[in-house]
């Protein structure tokens, strides 16, 4: 049976199989998702560690699988440079933003209409225009609360599959995998970040879950933008939020 349809039991996979097993698991995956949708496999960014661990796995199976973005106003000035600079070595990688007005300070007030607003959209406008069949994200179930129950392949949009080929993978592997195969990263790990979002609503945090850092203080804290959590194939103008 093609990994595609696999219905194994990943909690149980995550401690099973060795770093090198959950490789040849990823590319498995990625090789058949580009065999069946071919143009249509796309692969979203988000310029993060698991992200970009990703990315070079996908090119490692065809260099033509192509990729988008999703930038906002508020992402800090080292992703936007990390992202120009990535961008160069990666000219299939497309950009989307929304650059209408939306309140001031949303993100505290109303961090998730903030979030609809400049990363939900785009991205269904990314999917609209790029006539994109199946979505490569770097999930990893290890993440924190809000992740322990995507599967590797899921279909949560009629006819939109999400393939999620490292969501076995625990931290340490993904930057075991950086660090062999030299991928480079944004610098604001360096700073000690461990999970990296817009400016207002990613703080460096010791102990506790990798998002931990995210939505400090909010009832988000941890917790998601919605791209994950929201349909993407809706009308574009939104959903009624
Ligand atoms: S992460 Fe924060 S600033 Fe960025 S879109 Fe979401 S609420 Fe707004």
């Amino acid at each position: 049976m093609s990994l595609l349809q696999n219905k194994d039991d990943l909690k149980e996979l995550v401690d099973k199989l060795n770093f090198k097993e959950k490789i040849d698991r990823s590319l498995t995956l990625i090789k058949e998702a580009y065999q069946e949708y071919g143009d249509g496999l796309v692969l979203a960014n988000s310029l993060g560690k698991d992200s970009v661990a990703v990315w070079d796995l996908t090119k490692k199976v065809s260099s033509k699988i192509r990729g988008f973005i999703i930038t906002t106003r508020f992402k800090p000035k080292e992703t936007i440079q990390f992202m120009k600079e990535e961008v160069i070595r990666y000219p299939e990688l497309k950009i989307f933003k929304n650059d209408a007005e939306i309140p001031g300070k949303l993100y505290q007030t109303d961090p998730d209409r903030c979030c609809y607003f400049l990363k939900v959209l785009p991205t269904r406008w990314a999917v609209e225009q790029m006539k994109i069949k199946c979505w490569i994200t770097g999930l990893r179930c290890t993440e924190g609360r809000t992740r322990t129950d995507f599967k590797e392949v899921e279909e949560r949009d009629e006819g939109l599959i999400k393939l999620n080929p490292i969501l076995i993978w625990k931290e340490r592997e993904v930057w075991q995998y950086l660090s062999l195969n030299n991928v480079k990263v944004n610098p604001l790990y360096a700073k000690g970040y461990r999970s990296l979002g817009c400016e207002p609503c990613s703080m460096i945090t010791s102990g506790g879950d990798e998002r931990a850092g995210r939505w400090t203080g909010t009832s988000k804290c941890g917790g998601e933008c919605g791209i994950h959590t929201r349909p993407l194939k809706v009308n574009m103008d939104g959903d009624g939020i």
